[in-house]
């Protein structure tokens, strides 16, 4: 089951849907493959607030940090809509 906290961005004003995962190893359960492990923190002061992806079979992490303007992953960063039209299509989704 999908578990989903609200929680208000001090920076933006904007409420956000944070996932919240059990975050089990090697989770297999759901996709029939190791489920990606989510951590979430918020931002503070100029800090944006920040989801920690880990690999469900390993330490492997990707770090998206992200604001009203943009997304940084992994130290790239990019509007919004510059990453819709780069991710959108990976997920199947149209752009
Ligand atoms: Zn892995």
């Amino acid at each position: 089951m999908l578990n989903y906290l609200f929680s208000k961005d001090k920076n933006s004003g904007r409420l956000m849907k944070i996932l919240k995962r059990k975050n089990k190893i090697y989770n297999t359960e759901r996709f029939g493959q190791p489920e990606i492990r989510v951590y979430h923190k918020k931002g503070y002061g100029k800090k944006s607030p920040r989801y920690l992806l880990k690999c469900g079979c390993c330490n492997e992490k990707l770090e998206i940090y992200y604001d009203k303007l943009g997304l940084e992953i992994n130290g790239v960063n990019g509007s919004i809509e510059d990453w819709k039209e780069i991710l959108l299509p990976l997920l199947h989704i149209e752009p």
